[in-house]
Parts: C-alpha cells; sequence; structure tokens
C-alpha cells in the first residue's frame, strides 16, 4: 500500500493530542457493540482530529445529565493506547444501577458525551515486568484488557497468564478475542474460571470460586510474577487473602477496585497505589469539643464561608453546611471535585484523581482534603 492510500487511516505525528490541554472534553460515539449478554462495547472519537494519549489501565470519568441531574461515573478505557484514533468502554449493566443502565439504554452512534481526561495509577506502564499474572472478575476485566491489548499491539514477548472469574461461560468478557489473542502471543495463556454452567453451555473448565490450591495448579510460578488485579469487592479481598496465605510478595500486587464502598476495609477508602492497607492510620476520633481545630474554607463563586474541622474533608463541611460542589467517587479517584485553591494550605491524601502538575498549580480534590489553615477556594 502507498503512503498515500495509508492516509487518514494512521494517525499523523502531527495530530494534536485529545485532552493535552483541557482536562474534560467531548467524545462522539461511533460504535455500540454487544460483548456479552448484559455487557456492551461502547467505541467513541474526538470531536476533532486529535489523537488520545492515555496509559494502559486508566479510566475516563463520564460527566453525565440523567434526567436533569448531574452523574458522574468512572469507566476504564478497555482500548490499548497503542491504537490512538479511538477510544473505548466496555459497561457491564449494573441491576437497579443508574449508570450502567443508563449508558446501555441510551448511548447509540452519534451521541456526544463529556469526559474528564484519563486518570489513574493501576497501569502497566509505570510497573513493567517480563512475568506477569493478570487476575480479574466480571467487569474488573476491562483495564487488564487494555493492557494485554497493549502488549499484543506492541508484539511484547511478555510471559503473561490472564486469570479471569465470570459467574457462569456466557458472563466471560472478550471470550473469542481473548482465545484469538492467545493463539498469536505465545509466552500468553489464558484461563477462566466459571462458578456454574450456562443453560445453553456446560463449563468443562475450571470451576467454583478461585482458591489457594486453584491459583497454585494454574500458575505454579506465581510468586515469580507481578500481579495485576481488578474486580468486585469481594473478588479481590479474596485474592488478597489468598496471596497473603500463600505468602506472596505483596511490594509485586498493584489493584483497583470497581467498589467505592470495599466492606474489606476500615472507613472504606481502598488505599493508593503501593501503599499496604496496613500502613493507613485510622481517621481522628470524631466529635465536637474535643479540641481539633476548625478552620474557615471561603468558596468565592457562592460567596459562602463555612467552618471545616481539621480532620474533615472541605467536601463534607461543604456539602453539609449547604454549598453544592460536584463531586462523585468521594475517594479521590474520579478528579469531578478538583477546585483551585486560592489561599491557605490542606493536607490530600489521593487516590490518582489529581495530577502532579495540577497540584503544583494549587488544584486540590476536595472529596479528600483536611484544612491545615484557612482556606479560600475558586468554587
Ligand atoms: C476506576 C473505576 C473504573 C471502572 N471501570 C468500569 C468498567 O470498565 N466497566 C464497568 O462496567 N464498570 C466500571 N466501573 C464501575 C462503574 O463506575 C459504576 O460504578 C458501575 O457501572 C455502577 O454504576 P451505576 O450507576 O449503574 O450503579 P449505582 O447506581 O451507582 O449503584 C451501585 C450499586 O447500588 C445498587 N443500587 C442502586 N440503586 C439501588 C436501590 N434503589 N436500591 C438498592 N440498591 C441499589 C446497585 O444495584 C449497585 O449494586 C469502574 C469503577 C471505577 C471506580
Amino acid at each position: 500500500m502507498s503512503t498515500q492510500a495509508l492516509e487518514g487511516l494512521v494517525p499523523s505525528l502531527q495530530s494534536p493530542v485529545c485532552w493535552a490541554e483541557e482536562d474534560e472534553t467531548v467524545l462522539v460515539c461511533t460504535a455500540v457493540s454487544d460483548v456479552t449478554h448484559d455487557v456492551k462495547n461502547f467505541v467513541f472519537e474526538p470531536e476533532g482530529d486529535q489523537l488520545f494519549e492515555f496509559d494502559a489501565g486508566q479510566f475516563l470519568t463520564l460527566k453525565l445529565d440523567i434526567d436533569g441531574t448531574p452523574v458522574n461515573r468512572c469507566y476504564t478505557i478497555s482500548s490499548p493506547p497503542t491504537r490512538p484514533n479511538r477510544i473505548a468502554i466496555t459497561v457491564k449493566r449494573v441491576q437497579g444501577g443508574k449508570v450502567s443502565n443508563w449508558v446501555h439504554d441510551n448511548i447509540v452512534p452519534g451521541s456526544k458525551v463529556p469526559v474528564l481526561a484519563p486518570l489513574g495509577a493501576f497501569t502497566l506502564a509505570r510497573k513493567p515486568a517480563e512475568k506477569l499474572l493478570f487476575l480479574s472478575a466480571g467487569s474488573g476485566i476491562t483495564p487488564l484488557m487494555s493492557m494485554l491489548r497493549t502488549l499484543y499491539d506492541l508484539g511484547s514477548d511478555a510471559d503473561v497468564v490472564f486469570l479471569h472469574s465470570a459467574r457462569t461461560p456466557s458472563d466471560i468478557v472478550f471470550r473469542s478475542e481473548l482465545a484469538a489473542i492467545e493463539t498469536l502471543m505465545p509466552n500468553l495463556r489464558v484461563v477462566h474460571i466459571c462458578e456454574a454452567d450456562y443453560p445453553s453451555e456446560r463449563w468443562g473448565g475450571m470451576r467454583g470460586r478461585i482458591s489457594p490450591a486453584m491459583l497454585q495448579t494454574i500458575v505454579p510460578d506465581f510468586q515469580e510474577r507481578m500481579t495485576f488485579n481488578c474486580g468486585p469487592a469481594p473478588y479481590m479481598e479474596a485474592v488478597r487473602r489468598i496471596l497473603g496465605e500463600l505468602d506472596y510478595d505483596m511490594a509485586s500486587y498493584h489493584e483497583e477496585s470497581f467498589n467505592f464502598d470495599d466492606p474489606s476495609i476500615p472507613g472504606a477508602t481502598p488505599p493508593p497505589e503501593g501503599v499496604a492497607y496496613e500502613d493507613i492510620a485510622a481517621p481522628a476520633a470524631p466529635g465536637g469539643d474535643d479540641g481539633v481545630a476548625t478552620f474557615s474554607v471561603e468558596f468565592t463563586k457562592s460567596g459562602k464561608t463555612v467552618t471545616c474541622r481539621a480532620d474533615e474533608n472541605v467536601l463534607d463541611a461543604a456539602l453539609a453546611a449547604g454549598v453544592r460542589l460536584a463531586s462523585s467517587c468521594s475517594q479521590g479517584m474520579c478528579g469531578t471535585c478538583k477546585i483551585p485553591k486560592l489561599s491557605g494550605e490542606v493536607e490530600m491524601n489521593h487516590n490518582g484523581g489529581i495530577r502532579p502538575k495540577e497540584v503544583t498549580a494549587g488544584k486540590i480534590l476536595a472529596c479528600c482534603s483536611k484544612p491545615l489553615s484557612d482556606l479560600s477556594l475558586d468554587a
């Protein structure tokens, strides 16, 4: 094919990068397809001719308006950064869930969706390794799929075991694509564990829930592998317990939870990447006349000033005082409550929801920032 014929098919090196300057951008849906009976894939392009730049494993925050109510949710980019013209998210319907059902029923080719730029530290890019163990359950497969597609596109010879847990064979996300990639990557092994048969398919593979014996059988050299784990809270808790029982070196363990309310963790706050759960200090005791300092927080745009305790997050104090601030995850992850700080100091414990250059520029995430002095915020 001539260079001329390739024009328009391959990205030009001159193309600007999507969200290089702007934190928020509008994506246009170009395709929707069924992945399983309750999982759909949504492909997007930028409105202009930009390219997408992100790390495999990062997520977008969708900024939706559902029946007049603004609502934000995080969805991992399941496509790889090696295909920068288009971007995909893969969404599982959650029973009773507000956004996942709305997305399934309303986003169609042509839909325009505002998103916040990619965030997240659960990425292969920052933790390269030759021997990898990808563990996932349910929709937690999406960041690992982005990582695997990236390795495949780059012609990597990394030694990867991709171990995915699903309820039934019909719930295995990306099943045929994983099988296809497995035939093309000599050092990739894909194993699925199903809890039960599907009426139309009896499951002949590993059955049940992941256990120490299962892990040792499927991946005898798991101790030598860098582990990436993503899924619902109970699955992730089980994996941590199993690895703990088998004396796995948790310095090689990385995880991302899709659940904000993780019952395994006191205070329901997952630790930042690379921080052990035990290292998280217990929260200060609540109370009124207990000697805890209080500070004033001025919101310049709304013209309101509220009182915030030194052991309280700015977002909580604002909401309690009736100041409306955009927020979503409350875990320092999604970046929705980012605010420019005009003056004062805070202690911020985020989970990757703000970039170092934004911190340098004086921005804070209200949901995970406690005041160290009086504050003035541009909100
Ligand atoms: C970093 C990150 C990446 C993510 N990536 C993905 C991804 O790639 N793909 C994906 O599918 N998801 C992903 N998620 C999860 C996603 O953000 C949403 O949490 C998920 O889609 C559910 O949102 P929802 O609005 O549909 O459910 P919500 O409305 O938030 O409901 C959550 C839970 O509450 C229950 N519930 C809701 N309303 C009621 C009610 N009235 N009574 C009782 N129970 C109720 C629901 O059944 C559900 O169990 C990710 C999450 C994070 C944090």
